[in-house]
């Protein structure tokens, strides 16, 4: 039977998610559980939905979906929008909510693909991508579905596909070093350099990630990669952050990173997960205090980037 891979978006059409133009797919599933997470739908590695409440016309008289639920998990009360056991409908094989709500409240946040249908799409968007550009897998986390990746990978080579990768590196070794032979650009985010920190923003420690990056220098891996740090305010903006990395850099010759700014996109969709948002008001970072990182960073010959001012 054909591998499927669970893919909880597919975008064409990228201009900062590597070189050139690029169709972005998107894993579901991550072991990483970022506090600040801009994609909380990717968290769950399954089918699941999304329920937009502020879009329900259940005061306009819609009582559509009352009973297509087999599962009874959607709930009505007098005079207020239904609500939703949010958690049963991981189990869910109909997703009859979906299709019966005329204002898209429900939305599917995961579909199974094959191989064939990820090249289908990629032969689609191949004329659109110019001399640099290519197929980013990114997520949630692109190395949890590794079989998968790799059987999409090795079509990609040969079809000579450019071919990147947005990853938290948190994999096994060989998993990770698998994956890379096939991978030609990489982003790999580095959230904190102090291990305790790491844990207490993502949810895991930072050492798996930090020697799989190490791993790339002692295989020769011959891609390029930039690292990333989304920075926060109060968590990962600190000088004495800058240099512990710059040190790790320097060590396993690695001359790239992109700083991202905190923002807060995801925020209505930890709302639609049913999930508390606790960044509504801080880890704000200025640009000038990140155009103060990056002159760290720039004074210790390590090429930094600001958000979106990249070279790729
Ligand atoms: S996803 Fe399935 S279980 Fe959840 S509300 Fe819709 S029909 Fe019911
Ligand atoms: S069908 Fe959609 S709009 Fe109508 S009550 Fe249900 S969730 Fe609300």
């Amino acid at each position: 039977m054909d591998k499927k891979g669970l893919i909880f978006d597919i975008q064409s059409f990228s201009v900062h998610d590597g070189p050139g133009c690029r169709t972005n797919v998107f894993f579901t599933g991550c072991p990483l559980k970022c506090r600040w997470c801009a994609n909380p739908e990717s968290w769950i590695k399954g089918k699941h939905i999304m329920f937009a409440g502020n879009m329900c016309k259940w005061d306009k008289g819609c009582r559509a979906c009352e009973h297509v639920c087999s599962k009874e998990v959607i709930m009505f009360k007098e005079h207020e929008k239904p609500s939703i056991e949010l958690n049963v409908c991981k189990e869910c094989e109909s997703f009859d909510c979906v299709n019966i709500c005329p204002n898209n409240v429900f939305k599917q946040c995961v579909k199974d693909y094959t191989v064939d249908d990820i090249v289908k799409i990629l032969r689609r968007d191949f004329n659109n991508w110019g001399p640099d550009g290519g197929v980013t897998f990114t997520g949630g986390e692109p190395l949890l579905h590794d079989e998968f990746l790799i059987e999409v990978l090795k079509k990609c080579r040969e079809l000579q596909i450019h071919t990147a990768i947005e990853t938290s590196a948190y994999a096994k070794e060989e998993v990770f070093l698998k994956v890379f032979e096939y991978i030609e650009f990489a982003f790999i985010d580095v959230k904190n350099m102090n291990r305790e920190k790491h844990k207490e923003g993502t949810g895991v420690y930072n050492d798996l990630i930090l020697s799989n990056i190490a791993t790339l220098k002692k295989y020769k891996w011959g891609g390029r990669v930039v690292l990333r740090q989304p920075t926060i305010a109060g968590y990962n903006d600190s000088d004495e952050n800058a240099y512990e990395l710059i040190e790790f850099m320097n060590k396993n010759s690695l001359y790239e990173i992109n700083l991202l700014k905190f923002h807060r996109l995801g925020e209505t969709k930890w709302n639609q997960l049913g999930k508390e948002y606790e960044y509504h008001e801080n880890g704000d970072v200025t640009q000038e205090k990140l155009e103060y990182l990056q002159q760290i960073y720039l004074n210790n010959n390590i090429a930094c980037y600001v958000g979106d001012n990249t070279p790729f």
